[in-house]
């Protein structure tokens, strides 16, 4: 039986990379300071195929097991968290990357690095292939995030090109599904809890600035097929649907059959304009494409809240 070890396991990504991977007969082995993870998304999970780990991914992991995969996903994700943890998604995009890094090259396993669409910046290019180096503020709030992914792809092919460590790097655009706080700041849990409870749903700036939206099975699928292929250089996942994020409020309003109005707020500093993956290499390399679109995926995530709300 394979093991990987999938750091921020207990977050909203990991927690569904982490289903995937049990489902497919691997163990995981699931690492997790719970920042801003919940161990209410792995709770599902047990038996001799999964183990948790409390542990901060700065300090040195030692894992006693051989391991084949790691999956690096530990780091502040959503603006709200890393606007409030500045210093800690830095350290977490280095000293975190460092000691992944060092635990696959100690195991001899195939590494992954979420990276995210993020490192584009306010991107001059559209939509944005892998080739485009960016258009990134260093010294702005959100610089903490961008650059601390930045720097953690430069250190993973460093890592690859000097030591030989067996690696990849995807660069994750906006994913949505199940688990996402209902207050983690991101568009679509917020409007869809301000679209149930009948609140007027808050759209940045006049809510022209566009965005593309990928369903979490979809973007897991394709991280699994990036780890089980032999590249080594950056492969964009996202869902290449783009919409403005007008139009994705009044798709949630849509959906849920809410009475909502839309009102508008003010930009966030360095909000990019324009955010659509090109998922040419995608689709060559892995033979990847997203399957579900922006309503089917929307209505999953209500029938999943649904089903949860029933549970309690
Ligand atoms: P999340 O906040 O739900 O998950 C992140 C997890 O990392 C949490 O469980 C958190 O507790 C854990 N973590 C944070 N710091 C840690 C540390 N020092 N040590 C150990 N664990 C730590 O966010 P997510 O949306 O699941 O994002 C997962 C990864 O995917 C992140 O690296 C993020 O940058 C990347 N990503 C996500 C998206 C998206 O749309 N969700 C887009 C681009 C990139």
């Amino acid at each position: 039986m394979a093991t990987a070890v999938v750091t921020g396991g207990a977050g909203f990504l990991g927690s569904h990379l982490c289903d995937h991977l049990v489902a497919k007969g691997l163990r995981v082995i699931c690492v997790d300071n719970l920042e801003t993870g919940s161990l209410q998304n792995v709770e599902h999970l047990r038996g001799d195929s999964f183990s948790f780990v409390n542990h901060d991914m700065t300090e040195h992991l030692a894992v006693d097991e051989g391991v084949d995969l790691v999956f690096h996903l530990a780091s502040p994700a959503s603006p709200i968290d890393y606007l409030r943890l500045p210093l800690k998604t830095l350290k977490v995009g280095s000293y975190g990357t460092h000691n992944a890094l060092g635990l696959a090259k100690f195991k001899r396993a195939r590494f992954l690095l979420a990276s995210t669409s993020e490192v584009y910046g306010d991107p001059a290019i559209h939509p944005q292939p892998e080739t485009y180096w960016g258009n990134v503020n260093p010294i702005g709030p959100r610089g903490v995030y961008d650059e601390a992914k930045r720097y953690a792809e430069a250190l993973t092919m460093a890592y690859h090109r000097q030591q030989g460590v067996d690696t990849c790097i995807v660069r994750i655009f906006n994913t949505y599904g199940k688990r996402m706080r209902p207050n983690d700041g991101r568009a679509i849990p917020t409007f869809i809890r301000q679209a149930q409870a009948n609140e007027p749903l808050t759209v940045f700036g006049d809510g022209s600035q566009t965005r593309s939206f990928c369903y979490v099975d979809d973007l897991i699928r394709g991280l699994v097929l990036l780890a089980e292929s032999g590249e080594h250089l950056p492969v964009n996942i996202g869902n290449p649907q783009e919409l403005t994020l007008l139009e994705l409020a009044e798709n949630v309003v849509r959906v849920t059959g809410s009475k909502s109005e839309i009102v508008f707020e003010a930009l966030p500093v360095d909000d990019p304009q324009v955010r659509q993956p090109d998922i040419t290499r995608a689709r060559q390399l892995l033979g990847w494409e997203p399957q579900v679109g922006l309503e089917e995926g929307l209505r999953r995530v209500l029938e999943a809240n649904e089903r949860e709300s029933l549970s309690v």
